[in-house]
C-alpha cells in the first residue's frame, strides 16, 4: 500500500535492521527501541490490525513469537517479554500496517509501563455473565 512505512520496508524500499525474514514475514528492530532487543513482526502482505487479518496470516506470525521471544531473551537475559499488539488509535496503534511487538523486560523501570487497573468491584457475577453473553451473541 502506497504511503504504508511497513510495506515500504517489506519491499525494502526503506532499510530496516532484520532479525527473521522469510516469504510471510519479516521480524525487525523497532527503531524506539524501549527495551533492550525490542522487536516487531510484521506480514509482508498490507492489512491494517486484527480487524482485517485473516486467519492463517496470524497463525502463520504467531507460530514464530516463542522462537522468536526465546532468541531475544536468550541474547540479552532478559528477565521476562511483553508481546503487544495495538488495533486503533485509541489503542495506541500509529502505525495502520498490522504488527506485534515483541519487548524484552530487564525490570520495572527498564522503558515499558503498562498497566492493569482492576474494576472487578464494578461488576456482579450477573454483569459478567451478561457481558459473556453480549460477546456470545456476536460471535
Ligand atoms: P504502534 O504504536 O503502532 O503499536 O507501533 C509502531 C512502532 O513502529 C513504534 O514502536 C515505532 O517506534 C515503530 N516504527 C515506526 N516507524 C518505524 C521505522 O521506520 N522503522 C522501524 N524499525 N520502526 C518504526
Ligand atoms: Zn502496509
Amino acid at each position: 500500500m502506497d504511503n504504508c512505512i511497513f510495506c515500504k520496508i517489506a519491499k525494502k524500499e526503506i532499510p530496516c535492521t532484520t532479525v527473521y525474514e522469510d516469504d510471510k514475514m519479516i521480524a525487525f528492530l523497532d527503531i524506539s527501541q524501549i527495551t533492550k532487543g525490542h522487536t516487531l513482526i510484521i506480514p509482508k502482505k498490507h492489512v491494517e490490525n486484527v480487524y482485517e487479518i485473516d486467519e492463517e496470516t496470524i497463525a502463520y506470525l504467531y507460530s514464530k513469537v516463542p522462537q522468536l521471544a526465546k532468541a531475544i531473551t536468550k541474547a540479552f537475559n532478559a528477565k521476562g517479554m511483553n508481546v503487544v499488539n495495538n488495533n486503533g488509535t485509541n489503542a495506541g496503534q500509529t502505525v495502520f500496517h498490522y504488527h506485534i511487538h515483541l519487548v524484552p523486560r530487564y525490570d520495572e523501570n527498564d522503558g515499558l509501563r503498562m498497566i492493569f487497573t482492576s474494576n472487578m468491584d464494578k461488576y456482579s457475577k450477573d454483569d459478567l455473565e451478561q457481558i459473556a453473553s453480549n460477546i456470545r451473541e456476536q460471535l
